[in-house]
C-alpha cells in the first residue's frame, strides 16, 4: 500500500470539502450550546456524515448528544476520530470547540472516501460534555472505546503544540443549608447559609498557600442567598479541584471537602457536598503517535513551539485524559489565534470563526486523517506507539 498516495488523497478530499467543512464550523461557533445540550451541533454534524453515506448512531454510549459512526475494514485495528462540540456559559466557543468538532469530522469524511483501500477502521466519536461532565469518561465507561486500539483529536491554541499541558481535575458543588429569619428583626434565629459558604471560600483561599505549585483549585458562588433582608437559607458554589496527576487529586479533594465542613460547622448550616461522577485524568502522552501528527502537520507548513519552553503554570485538563489510559492517545494543539490569545477568553472566541480558525480546522482534519493512515499502515508505529503506551504508563 502507497501510504504517501493514500496521504495525498485524503489531502485533496479535504480540500474539495473546504466550503462544507468550514460552514459546519461557523453554523457550530454561531448556535454554541453548554455541555450535554448540544443538539444542533450533532444534528450539523451526522448530517454531513449522513450525506456522506455513513450510518450514524446518534445518542451513542448512553448520551444523548453523543453520536458514532465506523467505517472501514482490515487487520491493522481501529482509530478513534474524537470531535468535542460543547461551548462555554457567556463566552460562547471561547475553546474553539468548532474547530475540534470540524477536523475531526473532516478528517472522517476524508478517509471515508478511501472505502475499501483502508487498511484498518476508523470511528469518528462525537463526544459531548468537555468542558463539565467528563463525557468522554462516560461513554468509555459504556463501551465507546471498546475494539479502539488509538484516539485523536486536536484542540485549537495561539499556538501549535505536539501536546497540551494537562493535570488531573475534580468538579465539586456544594450547597448550604441554614435557617431563614428576617435579617434586621430576629437575625439570632437564622442560621445563614451564605456566611457558611464565605467561610468555606475564604478557607480555600488561604489553603492555597500551602498547596504545591502544580495543584489549583478555583469556584463561584452560584446562588448567594435569596434577599438581603432574609437571612440566606441556602447558597450554593461549584469548585474545580486540579492536580498534576489523578493520584495526587484525592488528598487535595479532602483538603478541599474539609473546607466546606468547616464553614458548615462555623455557622451551624448542614453542607451537602456533590463530586462529579467523573474525575479528569492527567493526559498519558503517547510520543510515537505525537510525533508522527507533528510531522504530518509540519508537511502543512505549521511550525510546533518547543513544549519544553512553556512557562511551567500554563496547564489545563481535558477528558481526553480518560481516553488516554485506556488507549494511545493524542491531543496535539493547533493555532488558531495569535500567540498571545490564550483559549477561555472572549478573544479567542473571535479567532475560532475566523481565517486562523479556519485554516487550523482544515489543516487538522489533513493532520489527523494522515496519521490515522500513518497508524493504519505502519505496523512498526503501531508496535511503538502500544509499547510507549505500556511502558509509561504509572503503575
Ligand atoms: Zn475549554
Ligand atoms: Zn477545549
Amino acid at each position: 500500500m502507497d501510504v504517501e498516495r493514500l496521504k495525498n488523497e485524503v489531502c485533496e478530499s479535504v480540500d474539495a470539502l473546504t466550503e462544507e467543512l468550514l460552514r459546519i464550523s461557523h453554523e457550530i461557533h454561531a448556535n454554541p450550546e453548554l455541555a450535554f445540550e448540544e443538539r444542533h451541533a450533532v444534528a450539523t454534524l451526522t448530517e454531513a456524515l449522513v450525506a456522506s453515506g455513513l450510518d450514524v448512531d446518534t445518542g451513542a454510549y448512553g448520551l444523548e448528544t453523543a453520536f458514532a459512526t465506523e467505517f472501514g475494514q482490515g487487520e491493522a485495528g481501529c482509530v478513534a476520530l474524537l470531535a468535542e462540540y460543547d461551548a462555554l456559559p457567556l463566552i460562547g466557543h471561547a475553546c474553539g470547540h468548532n474547530v475540534i468538532a470540524t477536523a475531526s469530522v473532516g478528517a472522517g469524511l476524508a478517509l471515508a472516501r478511501l472505502a475499501d483501500r483502508l487498511p484498518g477502521r476508523v470511528r469518528v466519536l462525537g463526544t459531548p460534555a468537555e468542558e463539565h461532565g467528563c463525557g468522554k469518561e462516560l461513554m468509555a465507561r459504556e463501551g465507546a472505546f471498546e475494539g479502539v486500539d488509538a484516539a485523536m483529536m486536536i484542540h485549537p491554541a495561539g499556538v501549535n503544540l505536539a501536546t497540551m499541558p494537562c493535570i488531573a481535575m475534580a468538579e465539586v458543588d456544594v450547597t448550604f443549608h441554614g435557617q431563614s429569619a428576617h435579617a434586621a428583626a430576629s437575625p439570632e434565629r437564622g442560621v445563614n447559609a451564605l456566611d457558611a459558604l464565605v467561610l468555606a471560600y475564604q478557607a480555600i483561599a488561604q489553603l492555597r498557600q500551602h498547596i504545591r505549585s502544580g495543584e489549583r483549585v478555583h469556584g463561584i458562588i452560584t446562588d448567594g442567598g435569596q434577599a438581603p433582608n432574609i437571612v440566606p437559607v441556602r447558597a450554593a458554589g461549584r469548585f474545580y479541584v486540579r492536580a498534576p496527576n489523578f493520584k495526587k487529586l484525592a488528598p487535595l479533594k479532602e483538603r478541599i471537602e474539609a473546607c466546606f465542613h468547616a464553614g458548615a460547622k462555623a455557622t451551624g448550616a448542614d453542607v451537602d457536598v456533590q463530586w462529579g461522577g467523573a474525575d479528569y485524568r492527567d493526559i498519558h502522552y503517547n510520543d510515537p503517535l505525537a510525533k508522527a501528527f507533528q510531522a504530518n502537520a509540519e508537511k502543512l507548513g505549521r511550525e510546533f513551539f518547543p513544549f519544553e519552553k512553556l512557562p511551567p503554570s500554563f496547564s489545563g485538563s481535558t477528558d481526553l485524559g480518560n481516553v488516554s489510559y485506556r488507549v494511545p492517545s493524542i491531543h496535539p494543539m493547533l493555532a488558531s489565534a495569535p500567540s498571545h490569545c490564550i483559549i477561555h477568553n472572549p478573544e479567542f472566541e473571535k479567532w475560532a470563526g475566523s481565517e486562523m480558525g479556519d485554516s487550523a480546522a482544515l489543516d487538522g482534519a489533513k493532520a489527523l486523517a494522515m496519521t490515522v493512515l500513518d497508524y493504519l499502515a505502519d505496523a512498526d508505529l503501531r508496535r511503538r506507539s502500544h509499547d510507549f503506551f505500556d511502558v509509561q504508563l504509572p503503575k
